[in-house]
Formats: structure tokens, C-alpha cells, sequence
């Protein structure tokens, strides 16, 4: 067992741990949190490793970074990156989930760039302050959004996606957010999941309702360069 192994065994236990009590805190089984871990700039080694202590989701950004872990490691693969529309024929190939959904015709490229035996798991992203380039669809456009993509017969609308934005305390994005997501849930109840929440805030996400928290740094460590 080497110290990489241990490094990232341990990490993992902290982070379930703190996944458990925010759940608790929040009245939910921890059950009920994926916890999706965030390999960017990171090797598949550290994906192997990952396997081995029992991930089974991880998250990348970059088509490229992606689709070559994906070819070496069978497991759920996220796409939670900004979307370029040239890169969607390569991700309808090797993801399975993709969070950053935030245009319609985003939506319609990648339906019909699917392999046909093949479904993808979709989330949309929303933006809860108006920076322009961060991506994320305005919340007044989210309806027509997801009525647009519920009519793909190869997508699956899982929910909603959002970041909290920089410079805004966590508790209230994550509290704006809940409310579109109330709203959102009634509209379309067979949607009704919500990926939010990273190293840094993804206890106060679970507690105003995260499904999904997408974890990088806490488990792999601070990445040498940013992306
Ligand atoms: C990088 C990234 C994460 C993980 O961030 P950490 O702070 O390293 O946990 C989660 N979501 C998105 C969209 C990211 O770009």
C-alpha cells in the first residue's frame, strides 16, 4: 500500500464523514448524496485508486482529460464542464452524466449526436448571479430549457446544476438556489435532483439540498494548476 493509496483513503473517509453529519444535520440519509469525485489534472491512476476504495463517479471538465481516463477506466463519468459545441459528438461518446447543460440548442446537438442504444443523464445549469462566461442558463430561462430537453428522446432531465458564485457567502447562493430548485421540482417532479456544492461549501449545499456534491480538491488535493 503506498502513501498515495493512503492519502486518498483517508480523504475519502473525511469526506464521506462530513457528507454523513451534513445529511444528518439536514434530516436525510446519507444515502441519498452521490458523491461525485473531481479528477481533473489528476491522473487515472488516482481514478484506479479511487475505484478501489469504492467511487464509482467522478467528474471531469475537459473533453480531452475525459474521454482518455474514460477509455482506460470503466465507471460513471461526469461531464461538468462549459460546453463547447464542437466538443459534443466526443462527450455523447464517453460520458454518462452531463451537469452544464445551458442552451437549447446544446440540448438538441447532443441528442442527436447519442449513440442510439445509449441515454444521458442531463442536469441543467443554472446561474445564480449574471457573470457572464462562468456558463449556467439565467433562472427565467430554465422552463423553457427544460421542456425543450425533456422532449429529446435521449436525454434523461435528472435536475439542476449551479455553482456558488465567487465572492458570495455559500449559504446565501445555496439558499437562492434552494428556492429555484422548489420551484423547479414542482414543474418538473421527475427531475428532481440538484448538483451543488465542492470542497469548500459542499456541507452547506447538502444542507439547502444537494443530491450531488462534486468533490476535487478535499479528496485529491490542491491542483497545481487551475481549471
Ligand atoms: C473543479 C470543479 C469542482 C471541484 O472543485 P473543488 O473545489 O476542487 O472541490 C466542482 N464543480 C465544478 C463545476 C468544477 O469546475
Amino acid at each position: 500500500m503506498n502513501n498515495r493509496h493512503e492519502e486518498l483513503s483517508r480523504n475519502v473517509a473525511i469526506v464521506r464523514e462530513r457528507i454523513a453529519h451534513a445529511a444528518l444535520q439536514s434530516g436525510r440519509s446519507p444515502d441519498e448524496i452521490t458523491l461525485i469525485a473531481v479528477t481533473k489534472t489528476y491522473p487515472a491512476s488516482d481514478v484506479a485508486t479511487l475505484i478501489e476504495l469504492g467511487l464509482i463517479d467522478f467528474g471531469e471538465n475537459r473533453d480531452a482529460e475525459g474521454s482518455e481516463k474514460s477509455q482506460l477506466l470503466k465507471a460513471r463519468w461526469h461531464f461538468q464542464g462549459q460546453i463547447q459545441s464542437n466538443k459534443i459528438p466526443s462527450i455523447a461518446n464517453w460520458a454518462n452524466v452531463v451537469h452544464s447543460l445551458d442552451n437549447p440548442r446544446h440540448s438538441d446537438r447532443l441528442d442527436r449526436t447519442i449513440p442510439s442504444e445509449k441515454t444521458m443523464d442531463v442536469f441543467l445549469q443554472v446561474s445564480l448571479d449574471d457573470a457572464p462566461g462562468r456558463g449556467g442558463v439565467s433562472p427565467d430561462q430554465l422552463n423553457q430549457l427544460a421542456i425543450a430537453t425533456l422532449e429529446k428522446p435521449h436525454l434523461r432531465l435528472q435536475g439542476l446544476m449551479a455553482v456558488a458564485p465567487l465572492g458570495v457567502e455559500p449559504a446565501r447562493a445555496f439558499e437562492q438556489l434552494a428556492v429555484i430548485h422548489n420551484g423547479f421540482s414542482t414543474h418538473f417532479p421527475q427531475a428532481p435532483y440538484l448538483s451543488s456544492g465542492m470542497s469548500g461549501d459542499f456541507e452547506t449545499a447538502i444542507i439547502y439540498g444537494a443530491t450531488h456534491v462534486r468533490v476535487g480538491t478535499s479528496i485529491l488535493g490542491t491542483r497545481n494548476h487551475p481549471l
